[in-house]
């Protein structure tokens, strides 16, 4: 069953799918042994007009709703968790903010190269005591002479030892904190003050890597403030849902190939005479799988329709990324059980995505705290 949110995007489907099949699928598996992300990649989505496809169009973006990213990071998602990040640091968290609460200087300067893909901007929130409570941030920035000293450090920061621009939020007010005490600041790569301590790789795909920062009296201009003093977590905090719409629409395309593989695989493998399809056992994990991948299409694509069409969504986004993780999660595993050994090969697709579909379920807000966020909507 192939659902759509409108007949537009039924029509952009089979292109988007033909780009992903043809031009990168064949670089898929190659990341893992390379270690790295082969240059074409990056050229082959700017070419298609994806990176950067929902700033502005004019700073180079192509102001696409919410809907039709997801079909792109859905489609993306159904070949390497990577490719959906690429998407992302274009079109995410840190492009978005800048491109909705710039100053018309900070657009022009940072706004057209992360559309381009030859700049990278990376979102720095975590910290070792502020992680799912992320109002609990240490991270001081105090005010001085024509601008702000950050202390602080952050870690678990998506790509910042590539980054040339980070989104630091620090607290600027201790006695307000998330209440008006946060403030967002765009932080550019050899800033004194600022350094990448370590970096680490993650369980998933080799080129994933996360990192830690130190500031130490990292003095940045009045320029550098994104929106208003003590706006940042409202700023963050915003960001996090178009973030965890686009998390859900790649799990959403990665359970897809998942299951159109593990299908394959139950026809063509037989045992003890019969194809492992003909048997009840495998038969009801894939009915399963099927069951609950069609769940999450009907509860993404009706919650993005009401983003996009301006409507109060309440806690849906976080139930569409609680149930969307989680149903990778149970999906990738059957899909192992299905291919048994042939499903445990380092490097084949499905041991690819068992790994990297693990970050689902703690990035962009784990299960509990989506949890957390669904009952205090519920209980209100
Ligand atoms: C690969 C990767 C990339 C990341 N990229 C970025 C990035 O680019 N920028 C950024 O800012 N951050 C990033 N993060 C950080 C990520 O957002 C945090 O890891 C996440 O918010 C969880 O925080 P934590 O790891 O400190 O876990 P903790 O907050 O310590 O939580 C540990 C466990 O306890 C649970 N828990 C916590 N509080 C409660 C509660 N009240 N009730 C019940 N259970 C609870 C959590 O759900 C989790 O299971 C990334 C993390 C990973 C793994």
């Amino acid at each position: 069953m192939q659902l759509d949110i409108n007949p537009d995007l039924a029509e952009m489907r089979p292109t988007v799918r033909r780009f992903v099949t043809e031009q990168l699928e064949p670089m898929a598996l190659q990341i893992d042994a390379l270690g790295e992300v082969p240059a074409q990649v990056l050229g082959a989505l700017q070419a298609q007009g994806y990176l950067g496809m929902r700033l502005p169009a004019n700073l180079g973006g192509a102001e696409a709703d919410l809907s039709t990213y997801c079909l792109v990071m859905e489609e993306l998602g159904r070949s390497h968790r990577v490719f959906t990040l690429m998407l992302d640091a274009s079109s995410g968290l840190t492009p978005i903010a800048i491109a909705r609460f710039g100053t018309e200087e900070q657009k022009a300067r940072y706004v057209p190269g992360l559309a381009d893909g030859s700049q990278r901007a990376s979102f720095g929130l975590t910290e070792p005591d502020a992680g799912s409570d992320a109002a609990a941030l240490r991270t001081r920035a105090k005010k001085v002479e024509g601008g702000w000293s950050i202390s602080g450090m952050k870690h678990y920061i998506s790509g910042a030892h590539r980054a040339d621009v980070v989104m630091v939020l620090a607290v600027t007010d201790p006695a307000l904190k998330a209440r008006g005490g946060i403030t967002a600041f765009l932080v550019d790569r050899g800033t004194p003050g600022m350094e990448i301590t370590r970096t680490d790789k993650t369980i998933g795909s080799d080129p994933i890597q996360i990192s830690e920062i130190r500031f130490e009296d990292c003095v940045v201009g009045d320029a550098a403030v994104l929106g208003a003093v003590g706006q940042g977590f409202a700023i963050a905090m915003g960001s996090l849902v178009s973030g965890r719409m686009g998390v859900s629409a790649a799990c959403i395309g990665t359970a897809d190939r998942l299951l159109e593989i593990a299908i394959d695989y139950a026809k063509t493998r037989t045992t003890f005479g019969q194809p492992l399809s003909e048997r009840q056992a495998i038969q009801w994990m894939l009915a399963d799988s099927a069951t609950e991948l069609a769940l999450a299409r009907s509860l993404a694509y009706e919650t993005l329709r009401r983003i996009d069409a301006g409507e109060d969504t309440g806690s849906a986004p976080s139930m569409v990324k609680l149930f969307c993780s989680e149903m990778v999660g149970r999906i990738a595993d059957r899909a192992v059980q299905i291919l048994g050994g042939a499903g445990l090969i380092r490097g084949v697709h499905v041991e690819r995505f068992y790994r990297d579909v693990r970050h689902y379920r703690i990035g962009e807000g784990s299960s509990e705290i989506q949890r957390m966020l669904i009952a205090r909507d519920i209980l209100r």
